[in-house]
Order: C-alpha cells, then structure tokens, then sequence
C-alpha cells in the first residue's frame, strides 16, 4: 500500500496493507504502558531537553540518567552553562564519554547567550544553526519541547518503520517521508516518544515480538521474512569495540586531568601497554579537538 498523503509530504510505497491509521491509534493507546519514567520526559526547561538530547547521541539511556541530573544541576540555563570554563563542563560531563559533546553543548550554550538571549529556539531551522545539533537533536528538541510536529528518527525508530511499517529496508528520503506520514495531527511529542519508546523496549537490534503490544499490526511480523531493518535508514551499525580503543585511552587521560594537571609522565600511567606512537597521536588529537591544552610539560583540560 502507498501511505496517506499528508501535507505535501512524499508517499512511501510499503510491502503490505498496513493500515497507518490503526498503527498510531494503537501505539497511542499502548503509549502510557510503555513510555519509560524517564527525568527529562515532558520537563519544563527546552534547556534540560536539548542536554538529554546531546547526551543520548551514541550512548545507552541508563547511563544518560544520572550525569543528566548532575549537569542540569551545575548548569541550569544555558547562559550558566556558557559562562562556565570549558574545564567546568567537560568535569561535569564526566562518565558519558564522546566528550566532544560536551565542547559543543558548551558552544552551543555561548551561541544561545550570544545570539539568541539565552533562550532555546523552537524552530528546527535555528536549532540546527547550534554547534553539535543535527537533523535528530533539533527535531527532538523541537518536537519534545515545544509540540512541533516533526518526526525523529533515531535508531530506534528506524527499525519501528522498517520492520512494523514498510517490511522493507527504506532510504534515508523514504525513511523521513514514513517516519512524517505516520506522525498524529495532535499529541506530536507524545508520540513520537512512544516510537522511541518501542523500538529502545520492544523492537530492538534482536526483537522481543513476542511480548510486543504492536505485534497486530506489524507488518513484517504478520508476513514474515528477513529482517528488514540492518542497513535501513536511521539504523545505527553496531559501535566498534571500546575496550583497548582510542576512546577508552582519550577518556583515560581526560579523567585524569579532571582531578588536576598532569605531566606527560604522569600520564604515562594511564597508557601502561600502550606504544609510545599511539600514545601521542591520542595526546594530539585530545589537543587537536579542543579538548585539552599543553603548557610546557604539563597538559590540562581546555580552558582550565
Ligand atoms: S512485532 Fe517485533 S518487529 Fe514488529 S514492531 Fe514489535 S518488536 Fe518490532
């Protein structure tokens, strides 16, 4: 079936007959069981969101929970945030990893005290215009924030529409255009949590289609086939190992210096095993990215 013209937006040619308006009528009503008590859901600062957003790029939610709390502590608004060192939010984002993260949300908060008077945008547009924003964050700040009916489209969401919608492995263009034509007209942020919320639970990288509230109205569970969600758009491929990789090694040093500055030999014992070479390319490339500084023997955090 070809799925609902709705507001210009493109059709998608689906494998079955599926109906999209009973999928949402269904979601919509499973919704309540299956949204997780998470602490940013439905919180009142677009500040609050936009970090939770920026904090879930690449990294599991359960380890999202407790940094979050402690960053929206420390950091309140984004002008608190911008006003800080880059040392103070890079301390604060400590246990989250991909800290190049936190140098962007803490750019992004200098734009938002610089140019938009500390305030969040709602648009998409100027969301995007934020350092470390792209199409998923601005849409799920627009969406989660402020009730802008946009989709998102994460990982997650990805398998929903290939596997329960499409039966088909979908273009990035075809993914959007799904992913908007199957939005409600109301309750957009709602929604588009309950997605999220289905695919993190119940339509994962190894399904659990039998405890699935959405199973009924699934269409590759109801016809059958290969899986058709590896390789369709929005689908994440599964990270590269961490332990032994550069990124444990750039964490190991920036924990480190989180508690102070440190000489070259000093960190020498957070690389114990490792060859000098590499040791200074992970050095080179925490400097390259902002990330820390090298005064003379010693290396601190950026802006400490
Ligand atoms: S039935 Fe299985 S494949 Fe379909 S939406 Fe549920 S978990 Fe995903």
């Amino acid at each position: 079936m070809r799925s609902p013209p709705r507001d210009g937006a493109p059709t998608v040619t689906t494998s079955g007959r599926n109906d999209f308006a009973a999928f949402r009528r269904e979601l919509r009503r499973v919704a309540p069981k299956i949204t997780r008590p998470l602490p940013w859901i439905g919180h009142e600062s677009p500040w609050a969101v936009l970090v939770s957003e920026v904090m879930l790029q690449q990294t599991q939610t359960s380890r999202v929970i407790e940094p979050w709390a402690r960053f929206i502590e420390r950091f309140p608004t984004p002008r608190s945030c911008a006003d800080a060192s880059l040392a103070e939010v890079l301390t604060a984002w400590q246990g989250l990893g991909y800290n190049r993260r936190a140098k962007a949300l803490h750019d992004a908060a200098r734009v938002l005290r610089d140019e938009f008077d500390g305030v969040v945008p709602r648009s998409v547009k100027e969301l995007r215009s934020l350092p470390g924003v792209g199409e998923y964050t601005a849409n799920a700040v627009a969406s989660f924030a402020f009730g802008v009916p946009v989709a998102v489209l994460d990982t997650n969401v990805g398998r929903v529409l290939a596997r329960a919608l499409a039966n088909r492995r979908l273009r990035p263009s075809e993914a959007r255009a799904l992913a908007a034509d199957v939005l409600p007209r109301t309750g957009v942020a709602a929604f588009n949590q309950a997605m999220l919320d289905l695919g993190a639970q119940f339509c994962r990288a190894a399904p659990r289609c039998e405890e699935c509230p959405l199973a009924s109205r699934c269409e590759w569970r109801q016809r059958g086939g290969g899986d058709p969600s590896p390789l369709s758009a929005g689908v994440s491929r599964a990270q590269p190992r961490f332990e032994g990789s550069n990124r444990q090694l750039r964490g190991r040093v920036l924990n480190a210096l989180r508690e102070g500055p440190r000489s070259r030999q000093e960190l020498g014992a957070r690389f114990s095993g490792v060859e000098p070479g590499r040791r200074d390319e992970v050095l080179a490339s925490l400097v390259r990215d902002g990330l820390i500084t090298r005064l003379a023997r010693t290396y601190v955090l950026a802006g400490a």
